[in-house]
């Protein structure tokens, strides 16, 4: 069983004054990431189309996860007597059934992405610590593959055994999903004081910024499903009466969603990643020839490659698109990540050169952001 690593202070330490009553809940924090910028020939249409997917895994893709597990992972925090702590990142095995029971919430779904828990954090894409006192998070999307590998992606910063919510949550951020009460069409106007002095408060003890960017921030149009407000999202957080002023009737009652997937993330989730067919099923893209991309902005192909001859092949998009391709091999069924390109935004087609064998299987995903002509563009490898 892991300590309770949570800072205390020391006996010598002033006691510090406590009038305010704790907050009502306990709230995940999600991790910033990099707002893309485009270069001014990138129009609002294309923008739009690239900032909706450009966080989202392609369809198919196999997630790892792997909970750190050596004593020396960890981090060491200062004290209020200015002695140094170590803490662990490790958790016990409630902690990380409940991850796992998160996960196979999001997997029942039948959706296209498939988790797989692997023995070590070099062949994770998702690395989880559950240090205490340092909130639950997660990074959003395909932002943690930026993160370095000795680098937690997720955290879980207080008991989950009993708290399913809390990892379907955050895994949700980690499948691409913002905050829901942050969808600009929900309409919320909230009591930013209120909410600013609410939080600051125990359990979650957050300063000004991360209370805007976590609650008061609206998050871009063009970053949401759909154009309505889904309270009853596992994206939601609750709030306690008072602190939204609109809709009025969250002036004198609590908002509380159910903690559990909507209907509207059952179907978000699997219109972004539909189940997927075997890969036999999958059209053959044979050498040297051009497959037009007869889809729409957001669909996705999933083609077999077959090598004859062991070499270094090259793979491109041609015509004015934004697309991300991806290569995996199939391993024994498995497909392993082998490459993978992103152009969106940029003056130039999605491109990989890398070694293919003779005899291997490979799949090649592409999934389109935006197309200047639907019809003219073509994918092709030799
Ligand atoms: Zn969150």
């Amino acid at each position: 069983m892991a300590r309770n690593p949570a800072p205390r202070k020391s006996s010598t330490a002033p006691p510090r004054k406590r009038t305010a009553q704790p907050g009502y809940f306990h709230y995940c924090n999600v991790r910033p990431s990099t707002p893309r910028s485009f270069a001014p020939g990138v129009n609002a249409d294309r923008a739009s189309a690239i900032n909706v997917l450009s966080d989202k895994w392609v369809n198919g893709t196999e997630l790892s996860y792997y909970f750190f597990d050596k004593p020396g992972d960890g981090e060491n925090l200062i004290m209020a007597d200015g002695s140094t702590s170590f803490i662990r990142w490790s958790g016990a095995t409630a902690q990380k059934d409940a991850v796992r029971a998160g996960f196979k919430a999001w997997s029942d779904l039948g959706i296209g992405l498939r988790f797989k828990e692997v023995p070590t954090r070099e062949q994770a894409m998702i690395r989880i610590g559950f240090m205490r006192g340092d909130g639950s998070w997660s990074y959003v999307g395909r932002a943690i593959l930026d993160i370095a590998s000795d680098q937690r992606t997720m955290n879980f910063g207080w008991d989950i055994a009993n708290d399913p919510t809390t990892a379907i949550h955050e895994i949700g951020h980690t499948l691409g999903f913002e905050h829901e009460h942050q969808n600009p069409f929900a309409g919320i106007v909230w009591d930013e004081e209120k909410v600013y002095a609410d939080l600051a408060k125990p359990p979650n003890s957050w300063p000004r910024q991360k209370t805007f960017y976590n609650i008061i921030r609206k998050i871009s149009e063009s970053r949401v499903q759909g154009t309505t407000w889904d309270r009853d999202s596992v994206m939601h957080y609750p709030f306690a009466a008072g602190l939204i002023v609109e809709p009025p009737e969250y002036r004198t009652q609590a908002l509380r969603p159910p903690g559990m997937l909507s209907a509207r993330d059952k179907a978000y989730v699997k219109e972004l990643y539909p189940p997927q067919k075997p890969v036999a099923a999958f059209p053959e893209l044979k050498l040297m020839q051009s497959m037009p991309l007869k889809i729409a902005p957001g669909q996705q192909i999933d083609v077999r490659i077959q090598p004859t001859r062991s070499r270094v092949y090259e793979i491109r998009t041609f015509g004015i698109a934004d697309t991300v391709i991806v290569l995996f091999e199939d391993v024994d069924g498995e497909l392993k990540y082998r490459g993978g390109d992103d152009d969106s935004g940029e003056d130039r087609n999605a491109y990989l050169k890398l070694r293919m064998a003779r005899g291997a299987k490979y799949v090649l995903r592409l999934r389109l952001y935006y197309a200047d002509h639907t019809g003219e563009t073509a994918v092709m490898w030799w």
